[in-house]
């Protein structure tokens, strides 16, 4: 029952963008404050994979103190986008799992935030072989005792990518021991690209995200119009109202009583200033 998980959170929209953390932690809370943002994310790395920057725990602390006495939402980590847990080379995978790894543990100096990953592209193996190696590299890197909930995010289902329906997600995480550790990631526009018409029957798509895979699990959302009709499998994002979905719609996604205490990330092809104007407009029409 949808209604079981009605939080009746009267509150702020917790909202944000995506962040360069070339300057580091501390410098990415004090961006986020100056665009009205109580959230983020970032790149753990460079999104095209590579070695990560030395770790630097003051800097990681002084993010960990302002969030705390700015009263943040959780922040997103994202993994490098060209991580391929099911890739068919198991030298591929190694990198991957390593990556993820290594992530993880530098992320447990800003405990109880999100690592967002895409699950995958199974490059011609199929998706029932993908599933697997994907649910084979979480059992890998999860820990019992880690404090960072990692996030399958939905993909729009171009290429050979996995993840793109409800079911590809639930079957991933049935098959991952320490499953509490999992959540998903909503992205507007890659849901949208995967044939879930968002904009003209949200309740119906968020009723089959719960059948399938419960919406207790869904943990943080993408924010981004889209530069094509539902179901293209491109993922082009668009800026908000400047795509297929629509400002309407998007905002309905923010309003959800289902959604609305969750924190929600623009991807936007923007600047700073354009992502400030963003977060003013979803929080002018934000209904507390
Ligand atoms: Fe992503
Ligand atoms: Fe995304
Ligand atoms: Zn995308």
């Amino acid at each position: 029952m949808l209604s079981c998980f009605l939080k009746g959170t009267v509150g702020m929209l917790h909202i944000g963008c995506h962040l360069s953390s070339s300057k580091g932690y501390a410098h990415m809370g004090k961006e986020a404050l100056s665009i009205g943002a109580d959230t983020f994310q970032f790149f753990t790395r460079n999104p095209r994979g590579g070695s990560a920057k030395p770790l630097n725990v003051a800097d990681m602390e002084n993010l960990r103190q302002m969030m705390e006495e700015h009263g943040f939402a959780k922040v997103i980590a994202h993994a490098p986008y060209t991580l391929n847990a099911c890739a068919a080379d198991e030298g591929l995978r190694a990198f991957a799992r390593n990556t993820m790894a290594d992530d993880l543990m530098r992320l447990e100096y800003i405990p109880g935030n999100y690592y967002n990953f895409h699950p995958g592209s199974h490059v011609k193996q199929g998706a029932e072989k993908g599933i697997e190696l994907i649910a084979e590299a979480l059992n890998a890197v999860l820990k019992p005792e880690q404090q960072t909930t990692v996030l399958l995010e939905t993909m729009a289902g171009k290429g050979t990518e996995v993840g793109r329906t409800f079911e590809e997600l639930r079957a991933i995480m049935d098959r991952v021991e320490l499953n509490d550790h999992l959540g998903i990631c909503m992205d507007t526009c890659h849901v949208w690209d995967g044939g879930y018409d968002i904009a003209g029957n949200l309740d119906a798509v968020l009723s089959e995200f719960d059948r399938l895979i419960g919406i207790d699990r869904l943990k943080a959302l993408h924010l981004n119009d889209s530069m094509n009709p539902l179901g293209a499998h491109k993922d082009r994002h668009a800026k908000i109202g400047e795509g297929h979905i629509g400002t309407e719609a998007l905002s309905a996604v923010t309003n959800h009583p289902l959604l609305k205490h969750l924190p929600f990330c623009l991807e936007t092809p923007n600047e700073l200033s354009g992502y400030a104007a963003e977060i003013a407009l979803m929080r002018s029409l934000y209904q507390d």
